[in-house]
């Protein structure tokens, strides 16, 4: 079995962001959003054959770890409230896709952030996509304020509620940005490749995997600039005196192959142990085209891991079997189901 970690609807039906841009407006105006768009079962059925379905199949990948479209998560933007509704409104979809597609997709949950609003404030979501939905996961960003970190990093304490959750839960976080509201930032180009690289930052110089030993994050795009970096981190772990950066971050931190060139997933898998490497292609995602050097897609990545000079082995743990060690909920929501089909 094929499992892509990452995977993100950003085909939705129309009216679905529709509806948010109205939701903004109204909270603007100091009025009330107007009620959710009608989507049936047929626009959400074609919005996946036509898109993600089409491309698991053409590239030959089995399940997609599935969240709501991160860019399109903006917790800058609103208030709790706001934010609350829109989280609500993308996991149910997402929940709705996996239940129409259940040998397909498997949900993440993107959490009702806000800038200045406690963590603690996702609880109730997180429990309502792994109790009622059976989501195996969900994703933190960092920085809800969009490129301005204005929130304690992911080191202090605010942010435990929340790592207590995903204990209690079993489930991993992917440490994924939204849309960057600081014109610094290209929201794909730089700003999720920064939060990636920070995040990691964060953790390493954190006692987090002290208090939670048993917690799990999944660093996307590659791991941002940490696998290129390895020998920096090593060095300032072991300057810190806080020991191998192997043994104190490998238990814990996991790394995807969003990484759109061959060279790029050969030096993630030099550095990175095949044990903490996860496939992943984020597709339909931030880069769409074809590259004219391979004549393939540039987010076609099983291509390039299955160039690796990696054992068979190697390439099981990274196609399907980390994801399964990562995801602790993935492989009984896979049986379950396959046995609701039979
Ligand atoms: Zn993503």
């Amino acid at each position: 079995m094929i499992i892509d970690c990452h995977g993100h609807y950003t085909t939705a039906p129309r009216q679905h962001e529709g509806w948010r841009t109205q939701q903004i407006e109204a909270h603007a105006a100091g009025k009330p959003a107007p009620p959710r768009p009608m989507i049936t079962d047929d626009e959400i059925r074609k919005s996946i054959t036509n898109g993600q379905l089409r491309l698991q199949r053409e590239r030959g990948t089995d399940l997609t770890i599935f969240s709501p479209r991160a860019a399109g998560m903006d917790h800058h933007l609103g208030d709790a409230t706001t934010s609350e509704a829109w989280a609500s409104a993308c996991n149910q979809l997402i929940y709705r896709v996996c239940s129409l597609f259940p040998k397909n997709f498997v949900g993440v949950a993107m959490l009702p952030q806000s800038p200045h609003v406690s963590p603690r404030n996702c609880l109730s979501e997180i429990d309502r996509c792994v109790n009622e939905y059976g989501f195996v996961g969900i994703n933190l960003n960092p920085d809800p304020s969009g490129g301005h970190w204005q929130d304690p990093p992911l080191s202090d304490r605010y942010w435990y509620p929340v790592y207590e959750k995903m204990v209690e839960h079993d489930i991993p976080a992917m440490i994924h940005m939204s849309a960057a509201c600081n014109p610094a930032y290209h929201t794909t180009g730089s700003h999720y490749l920064n939060g990636d690289t920070v995040g990691f930052n964060q953790l390493m110089t954190s006692s987090v995997f002290k208090d939670f030993p048993t917690i799990k994050f999944i660093i996307p795009h590659g791991g941002g600039a940490v696998p290129y970096h390895w020998g920096r981190y090593r060095g300032l772990a072991q300057d810190a005196n806080l020991g191998m950066l192997a043994d104190l971050m490998l238990n814990n931190i996991f790394f995807d192959t969003c990484v759109y060139h061959l060279p790029g997933q050969e030096l993630l898998a030099k550095v990175i142990p095949a044990d903490n490497i996860l496939f992943a292609s984020e597709m339909i995602g931030a880069v769409r085209g074809i590259d004219p050097e391979t004549g393939h897609y540039y987010d076609d990545t099983k291509r390039y891991i299955s160039q690796l000079p990696l054992s068979a082995e190697d390439k099981a743990k990274i196609f399907e079997g980390n994801a399964r060690r990562v995801y602790g909920r993935l492989s009984g929501t896979i049986e379950k189901r396959s046995a609701a089909a039979v």
